[in-house]
Order: structure tokens, then sequence, then C-alpha cells
């Protein structure tokens, strides 16, 4: 069996850099996601070091898990030689093709693996989170974890302590497996049942990871996003053959065409040049139709509360022919602090005919929240009762 691969990093729509990186050796069959943490660009350098430190140890022969375990010491040595790198640390998901058609996974952090096997989506990993340690515990529900304010904590990384414990999963392949490795950049943004769907659906592996980019980025794209898809193919597959050279040995395509073909082409040609005069002026037609649907769909802005917060947009509510809207600003203002009646407005969208207007209507509703705060702070002040006049001096 062989392995075709599709891969993507982005680093989403908030964050200033991208602390994600992925590993893709076609040669050794090993594959990665780093999820890097660590202020100042420190997060770059433990994901970077620690896929380094990967790479290099696999590559003299070392197994995956002692491979991880060795990326935990060249992040700590790291860290430990330059004082802004303090406290830097990094998840690591790794696989590794073995013997045999096993995909051996070490897994630390809240990364993830997914395997796609019979139309089913099932993740292979177990996050090292809190808010995963709770689900097990029964402190909280999947769904509370989701939306959990704390769930990007995670209580094992790379970098942080001298020992560290690593996951293994391995996973016997069948021809038609389809493995997702991703940073929580996706999984933290996008449904699973979305992933699955666009898994399922899209059977291209590149365009897939496109497209589960893509996702996380319409749903606010708050972190960064990597994505590894690793299609199992058989080896005779056409995906998996690379076609033999075949120098001077022309085939029957290729041979010069005789006097007969050349007419009959050229028949052809003269065929094509009459459904090309009348079907370019209908292409152009759709074309201009389309471009003005598109035009009028994204000339305009709407404001809507989506995932707690007020957002702005650009297009129509719900979209036209086609054209989504698409997230504008994402404001700090939550849904919870607006008025039941600014709420009740925001309903299915209050459009505006510019940016301008939008941003001023989002001005309007901050102010509000802030005189509201400000009327409930002089409620309290006056209602606290006087202090007594200080005692007249000796
Ligand atoms: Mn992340």
């Amino acid at each position: 069996m062989k392995l075709v691969v599709g891969e993507r990093t982005d680093k989403g729509r908030v964050r200033e850099g991208n602390e994600d990186e992925r590993l893709i050796d076609r040669r050794m069959d090993l594959y990665a996601v780093a999820d890097g943490m660590g202020g100042h660009q420190a997060g770059e350098v433990a994901s970077q070091t620690a896929i380094e430190a990967l790479r290099a140890a696999v590559a003299n022969g070392t197994s995956i898990r002692d491979a991880i375990t060795q990326a935990n010491e060249a992040v700590l040595e790291r860290s430990a030689g330059d004082e802004r790198l303090r406290g830097m640390g990094t998840t690591m998901t790794a696989a590794t093709l073995a013997a045999g058609g096993t995909l051996l996974i070490g897994h630390v952090g809240d990364s993830r693996a997914y395997l796609v096997r019979d139309g089913e989506l099932r993740q292979v990993t177990e996050d090292h989170s809190l808010v995963e340690e709770m689900v097990r515990g029964g402190e909280l529900t999947p769904e509370q974890a989701e939306v959990h304010p704390q769930r990007s904590v995670i209580t094992r990384a790379l970098g942080i302590e001298p020992a560290v414990e690593v996951d293994m999963y391995p996973v016997e392949l069948h021809d038609g497996d389809r493995i997702l490795l991703c940073s929580d950049g996706l999984s933290g943004m996008v449904r699973t049942e979305d992933i699955a769907a666009i898994l399922q659906r899209e059977p291209d592996p590149q365009k897939a990871a496109n497209k589960l980019v893509d996702a996380a980025n319409k749903a606010g794209g708050e972190d960064n996003i990597t994505v590894v898809i690793l299609d199992v193919v058989a080896d005779d597959s056409p995906a998996a053959a690379v076609l033999p050279e075949r120098d001077g040995d022309r085939t029957a395509e290729e041979a010069p065409p005789s006097r007969r073909q050349r007419r009959r082409r050229l028949r052809g040609a003269g065929r094509i040049v009459r459904i090309a005069l009348w079907v370019i002026p209908v292409v152009l037609v759709l074309a201009l139709a389309f471009g003005a649907v598109g035009w009028y769909a994204r000339r305009t802005y709407f404001v809507e509360v989506d995932r707690a917060r007020v957002t702005v947009f650009k297009g129509v509510p719900g979209g036209l022919l086609g054209w989504d809207p698409t997230v504008e600003e994402r404001t700090p203002i939550k849904a919870a602090d607006l008025t039941e009646a600014d709420r009740n407005d925001l309903e299915g969208g209050k459009r505006f005919s510019s940016r301008e207007k939008a941003d001023a209507f989002v001005d309007r509703l901050d102010q509000k929240i802030e005189d509201r705060e400000a009327a409930s702070a002089t409620t309290t002040t006056t209602t606290t009762t006087v202090p007594p006049p200080p005692p007249p001096p000796a």
C-alpha cells in the first residue's frame, strides 16, 4: 500500500503568526503536526525544534515513541539556553507507516488524529487537555467542553518536563482508509460532523485539506490551522502508479495524422468555430448576470450575533446564489451584554449599505453598554453609606 498526501497550514484570521508546524516526509513515510505555544514567537521555535528533532531521530532508525521523547528533550534544551524561550512547548501528533501496513501514531497534546473508514469518521487520539479530562471524569458533557473557556488548556506537551508520556496508537490500514492529522485550529473551529462531511465528499486529499482550512477560517479562524490528510491506496491503483518513462516509443495516438485525418480535424475545427460564435455571447451574458448578482450580494454589510459575539459580515444574510457572506470583524461585544431589544434587532442580521454605517451601529451598541455599566456603577456608589467625618485635630 501507499499513502497519497494532501496538506495545508494557515495562520487563520486572528493570530499574527503561525506557530503550527507540519512534517511531510514521503521518503520515510513520516507525517506530523505540531502546535507550538509560548510568547514572542517562542511557539514557532518550539514546534519547529520538535519537528526537526523528530525527523532526525526517525532518520537514524529511532522508533516513533523514542523520537517524540527526543523531540521533548530538544525543545527543553532549546528553551533552557534562551531566556526569551522559557516556558515554550508544543503538541505533537506523528504518524509513520511501519511494515505490514500498520500506521504507528505517537501523540502528546491536543492536536488530533482521525480515521475515516467505510464512510465513518472516528477520533483515534485522546486529547491531553483539561476539558477532555473533565469529560472523562464526568464533570463536563462533550457539548459543554466544546464551548468551555479553558478548552485550549493542555495537560501534556513537549518541552515542559524532562519526562513525557507518549500515547501510541497502532492502526492497521485498509485500502481506502483516510487519516487526518490536525491542530486544534481545525477541531476547535469546525464541528466534527462538518469535518466528516468534507472528508467524505471530497475524494482528492489536497482539495479536502484546502476545504477543511477554508471551513475553519469561515468559522472565524481564531487559531492557526494545520491539516495533513493521508489516503491509503493499493500499490497498483492509478493514484499510486508512477508512470514509466517511455523514450522514443510513440503510441498510436501520438503517430503523425494521415491527410484524411487532418481534413476531418479541420472540418471539426470549423464546427468548433461555429459553436463558439453563439456560445461566447451566451457565456458572456451569464457571466455578467452572475457578476451582477455577486456585486449586489457582496456590496452590503450586516451585523449579527455569531459565536456569541456581535459580528460584522460582508454580504447578505444567508448568501445569494453561492455568494456567501464573510466575517469582516468579530467584535469583542458579547451577545450576553446586549439588551434583549438589541438582540432581537440583530436577529437574522441587521443590514447596512456601507462598512462605515455598520461600524457606527456597532459603536452605538458599545456606547450603550458602557453607559449602562456607568449608570449601575453610580447607583452602587450613591447607595453606600457616607463615611463618618474625620476626627477633629487634637
Ligand atoms: Mn492551536
